[in-house]
């Protein structure tokens, strides 16, 4: 039986997405070869390449004053390779700390530069269970940090404050799950694992102007310049995440593109938060205007009571993947954009069932 997978990350896919990578794994584009075995410098990869750069220029709605690259090193070599390229020798940059992954970006700045990663704000007084607003931002930074979704404890920022500094996001957890103003942002970093392939590629989007004046010696796989010339080919490229990247967006655009994978978000998010609050059982752990459609967090009111009722229901119903991390407990449904509404549907039964015996 097909599980309905709400895996945080390595993360579901869509049906075609795996179908198309199986193909291509067997035999890649009629060549009599696998896609594992070919070089990367085979016209076919570099054209691989090419065309998931395009996709992803197009679906953000960006232009080519932006570089798109898909490195190796996951989300958490961007915490460091950010500073050593945008973080000038005596500036200081802004971070806003919503989360796990915002503490170690924040500590990856500071061992490069200490002193100079401002916490803008945090809200970790209550265990990150909201996004902070209404903090003031310095002027004259070099760059503002932020993580637009918390993936380990299910909120979202719904908007970006500006300043008069450069806008830096790690989107690992919600990129192509909504339409913003992409242009907003100056570099935008991305794990493939959560929302766009398997593990092993992560994506970059910067804005080519802002490179070249941290004045940093930068080791040489750390220096966006590098790999922008290099044509995101400077070393071997993970070419299979980077193909099933690829799969991903042409997916994706024939869905509907960003609005589609939005009004699914939604529809997804209301069904699974409206069930969290309708039933006396739960309890969701984030503040309610900073939910996220990606990541629900939520805990059961009785754990002791209902906790293996819930749990074998689960099990028998196929649902996988929803225990919270060990930092928040409970429950985490992770609900990425190849998560079908019936899968919610499943989950949202099994709470109710759970009621109904209780
Ligand atoms: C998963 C995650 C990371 C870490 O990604 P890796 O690719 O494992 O390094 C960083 N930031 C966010 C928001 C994440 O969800």
């Amino acid at each position: 039986m097909k599980k309905h997978n709400f895996t945080a990350g390595p993360c579901i896919l869509a049906p075609e997405v795996f179908e198309g990578a199986a193909a291509a794994v067997r035999e890649f584009e009629g060549m009599g070869l696998s896609l594992l075995e070919v070089s990367h410098r085979d016209k076919k990869v570099v054209a691989v390449m090419e065309e998931a750069q395009q996709r992803v220029l197009k679906t953000l709605g960006l232009g080519d004053d932006y570089a798109v690259l898909f490195l190796q090193g996951g989300a958490s070599s961007q915490f460091a390779m950010v500073p050593f390229n945008l973080l000038t020798l005596n500036g200081r940059a802004g971070y806003l700390n919503t989360g796990t992954w915002a503490s170690k970006a924040i500590e990856e700045a500071d061992k490069l530069a200490p002193g100079q990663a401002l916490e803008l704000a945090s809200s970790k007084d209550r265990n990150f269970s909201y996004i902070p607003k209404g903090f003031a931002i310095p002027s004259g930074l070099d760059y503002v940090h932020y993580t637009s979704n918390n993936t380990i404890f299910g909120t979202q920022m719904k908007a970006f404050p500006k300043a008069d500094s450069l806008m830096v996001c790690d989107m690992s957890s919600d990129i192509f799950s909504r339409q913003l103003d992409y242009s907003a942002f100056d570099l935008i970093y991305a794990g493939a694992q959560k929302n766009l392939g398997p593990a092993g590629a992560t994506l970059v989007v910067v804005r080519k102007d802002i490179l070249g004046k941290s004045g940093r010696y930068i080791p040489t796989m750390f220096d966006y310049p590098v790999h922008i010339k290099g044509e995101s080919m400077y070393n071997t490229p993970p070419v299979f995440s980077l193909y099933v990247s690829l799969l991903t967006l042409r997916w994706m655009d024939a869905q509907g593109g960003l609005s589609e994978m939005e009004r699914r978000a939604n529809a997804r998010a209301a069904a699974l938060y409206g069930e969290i609050d309708r039933n006396p059982l739960f309890v969701g752990t984030a503040a309610t205007e900073d939910r996220s459609p990606m990541n629900a967090c939520f805990l059961l009111r009785d754990e002791a009571t209902h906790k293996d009722v819930f749990d074998g229901l689960a099990k028998e119903a196929g649902l996988v993947g929803l225990a919270g991390h060990r930092s928040v407990g409970g429950y985490r449904a992770s609900m990425y954009n190849a998560l079908e509404q019936s899968s919610v549907d499943a989950l949202v039964d099994v709470m109710r069932e759970v009621e109904r015996r209780a």
